[in-house]
């Protein structure tokens, strides 16, 4: 049977097409159609989820009330709202009333969540406690790695020891695994990607999807950014670490954007059964 090329799932972040463009025939499948059947085996996942969007709250152009009736109008089972937060953020009282508000005639069953960023080495949040106890989901991202100097758009980044840079950043992985308010781990390997820096081999690969899977963290794949790379979601497979969907949605017209991540998924061998489902009770 002629192998067909698989349609090239849009990606927003142009320096992120390496991953984006891995294509399931050179991992290893064969299409046996084009895109509607592709289309059937994402709704053959029954994954109707997505753990990560933003709201005009901080940088999104929607309003949380905008956003869930986007979830409620593509038939999505479940979302998260993952306001960006930090420990100082003085709106956290709004936003959980709103996100209260709007659930309450939602369709869609709605998480109040937050993303937050590692402050250090042991572990710490950009959060404030009060916070921390109201949320319901709490992704961690790192848009920053704590100890190097390095953000989004830094370029001093490009004169570190890649390989150093590399140890770090894992580093600040598993200080995030320590952390036990986590619950996600957001777009893992963005920031190494975006910077060329040296990726972990497999062995490192598999050492941290042991250490992520020993401490009940699931690992998001990020739709937006285009991340984790296959092989590392095949790992974490390996190693029964569970898997959050999330869309990094910041408009209400991107909600439910999870066909890169369904995909990418799918090709690793996984099914609904690899999708974490939490609603945290406490
Ligand atoms: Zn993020
Ligand atoms: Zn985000």
């Amino acid at each position: 049977m002629e192998e067909i090329k698989i349609m090239k799932l849009a990606c927003k972040r142009h320096e992120f097409q390496t991953f984006c463009n891995h294509s399931p025939t050179a991992l290893g499948w064969k299409a046996e159609s084009a895109s509607e059947r592709i289309q059937q085996r994402f709704r053959a996942l029954e994954i109707k989820s997505d753990f990560h969007m933003h709201t005009n709250f901080t940088d999104g152009d929607s309003s949380v009330q905008d956003m869930i009736r986007a979830a409620n109008e593509k038939g999505l089972a479940k979302i998260a709202i993952t306001e960006h937060i930090r420990a100082g953020s003085p709106w956290v009282d709004k936003y959980i009333e709103a996100v209260e508000n709007g659930r309450k005639s939602s369709g869609s069953a709605v998480i109040l969540g937050f993303e937050t960023k590692l402050l250090d080495m042991n572990g710490t949040l950009d959060i404030s406690k009060s916070a921390e106890n109201r949320a319901e989901l709490i992704v961690c991202s790192l848009h920053r790695i704590p100890g190097l100097n390095i953000m989004e758009g830094d370029t001093t980044i490009q004169k570190l020891d890649p390989h150093k840079t590399k140890e770090v950043y894992l580093e600040a992985l598993r200080a995030i695994c320590r952390n036990k308010s986590v619950d996600i781990i957001g777009h893992p390997f963005d920031l190494l990607h975006k910077f060329n820096i040296t990726m972990p081999d497999e062995t490192e690969m598999h050492n941290l999807a042991s250490f992520i899977g020993a401490h009940g963290k699931a690992v998001e794949i990020n739709t937006n950014y285009c991340v984790p790379p296959p092989e590392f979601i095949r790992i974490c497979r390996f190693h029964g670490v569970k898997f959050s969907i999330g869309s990094d949605a910041h408009h209400a017209s991107k909600v439910g954007d999870i066909s890169w991540a369904l995909e990418m998924l799918r090709s690793a061998g996984g099914n609904k059964n690899d999708v974490m489902d939490l609603m945290r009770s406490d």
